[in-house]
């Protein structure tokens, strides 16, 4: 229900006096449509979160049960915007274009701009409202029901797209007919708040008095018959009387045998009988502003539970990355990004704590997926008890030399920070150290190693020959 201002009567006997029986037999979801809203608004929204709050009241007194049915405002379930987005992607403009009300409505109303995207895409927006709750049913007047051919077709295109497991993502769903009993305005044409000739909802006894009274009839004068079905009082009785005095004001409308005065009084006292506990509902709500932000506040939890999970499914079937599988899906052997070293080495005091900030990023990205064990400075223990030498440089004229005890290792990181201050980490596996040990320059007890950036990226400068060391960088498989 689109937060357009209080309900009358029109839209509870055609819409809201039959969902509150649905909400008995059926798991059902009724929302206040306030996007859906701006399609027509946009440019005037003064009212638009008091008319939607208007809405949920009337929802909630006219016996819509908190309890048995999920009730929110479509803007507090952002899953709905979302599904719309990935409908626009497969809808062909054609399909919106020809929605009869997209004519209807800009013929409608000619001093509104309604060249927007926005109100083009408003029975796709109305498609993702259906399909983000799976459902089977929606309960629609027969005005409505080109929208529901619209959204199975919309469903159709998806599934055929995208598929979720090898099934598809959403059912088609049926229609479920709402037979609307017809009900006149006051002034004899349809009921409609543009021209003021509604009773509300939430209309006090003593005002419905005086708008029946006010009402105009099917009888110029007192000796003309009249027709019930042609007279908006007469609407008023089938829908709100009881079957006997349905049957007396008809013979006496038909007849002349009863004046409009008399008939009036009745519809008075048949509408207030039933708008009467609706009305207490209505107090007792106003009475408690709290239990009303609860109400909406679960609701919009419980139906983007039910939303999310919808997403979800359909987010996986379109081939979205999943945050979750971000971890998964990066290729274990191939560093993400270089590091940028902290800035803060340039003041770093001595050449241990230099070390300490050149490594630091370093041993942060490897230690989230391959925990290490501190051994001893600049020495550390793998999973499965491999030494693992992690040295730090910094480049001079694209070179970077490392200096280190004489001490082998498994595994060797040599991680080179680059004049624009990133790091490269080249893990060096057991063969390649092995295979390359001795022939690292030696002085006194240590150990130094010359790495050079070359047209084919980093490699090892040993004895002046060059050994490429480029696909080794961010290699975590040799620390396992
Ligand atoms: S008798 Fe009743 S139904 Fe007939 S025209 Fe008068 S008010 Fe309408």
């Amino acid at each position: 229900m689109r937060p357009t201002g209080k309900l009358h009567l029109g839209n509870y006997v055609g819409a809201l006096q039959n969902w509150v029986k649905l909400q008995n037999t059926h798991e059902c979801y009724f929302f206040v449509a306030d996007w859906h809203a701006l399609t027509t608004d946009y440019d005037d929204t003064a009212r638009l979160g008091e008319n939607t709050l208007e809405v949920v009241v009337d929802f909630l007194a006219a016996g819509l049960d908190p309890e048995k049915c999920i009730i929110f405002v479509q803007s507090h379930v952002l899953q709905h915007a979302e599904l719309h987005v990935l409908f626009s992607m497969i809808t062909p403009l054609g399909w919106l274009e020809r929605v009869p009300s997209y004519k209807e409505q800009q013929q409608q109303m000619p001093n509104k701009d309604l060249h927007m995207y926005g109100f083009l895409g408003y029975p796709l927006l109305q498609s993702a409202d259906i399909l983000i709750y799976r459902p089977a049913f929606v309960p629609v007047g027969e005005d409505q029901a080109s929208h529901v051919e619209l959204t199975r077709e919309v469903a159709r295109r998806f599934n055929n797209f995208y598929s979720y497991q090898g099934k598809p993502v959403f059912p088609e769903p049926q229609v479920l007919l709402t037979r609307s009993p017809k009900l006149l305005g006051t002034d004899k044409r349809k009921m409609s708040k543009s021209y003021g000739n509604t009773i509300l909802l939430s209309d006090e006894a003593a005002v419905v008095e005086e708008k029946i009274k006010n009402s105009v009839t099917d009888r110029p004068a007192l000796t003309d018959i009249g027709s019930p079905d042609r007279c908006p009082v007469g609407n008023l009785h089938q829908i709100f009387s009881d079957r006997e005095r349905l049957e007396y004001i008809t013979r006496g409308c038909t007849t002349a045998g009863i004046t409009c005065v008399e008939c009036k009084s009745l519809a008075i006292q048949s509408v207030n009988a039933h708008l009467d506990p609706i009305r207490k509902r209505r107090q007792q709500l106003a009475q408690n502003p709290e239990r009303l932000r609860e109400i909406i506040e679960h609701g919009a939890q419980k139906a983007a539970k039910a939303a999310e999970q919808t997403m979800t499914v359909a987010r996986e079937a379109v081939g979205l990355l999943a945050l979750k599988s971000v971890a998964g899906l990066v290729p274990k052997d191939v560093s993400t990004a270089p590091l940028r070293a902290p800035e803060s080495i340039a003041s770093a005091k001595n050449d241990d704590e230099r070390w300490e900030l050149q490594s630091a990023g370093w041993l942060e990205r490897v230690s989230k997926t391959h925990p290490l064990t501190k051994d001893r400075p600049r020495t550390f223990i793998s999973r499965r008890k491999r030494k693992v030498g992690v040295h730090t440089a910094t480049e001079a004229n694209g070179t970077w030399i490392f200096h280190l005890a004489d001490r082998p290792v498994n595994v060797l990181v040599l991680i080179t920070q680059d004049k624009d201050r990133f790091l490269h980490d080249y893990v060096l596996p057991p063969k390649v150290v092995q295979d390359h040990w001795k022939q690292f320059a030696r002085s006194g007890n240590g150990v130094s190693i010359t790495v050079k950036r070359g047209a084919a990226g980093a490699a090892l400068v040993l004895n002046g020959n060059e050994v490429p060391i480029q696909q080794y960088e961010g290699n975590y498989a040799a620390l396992e």
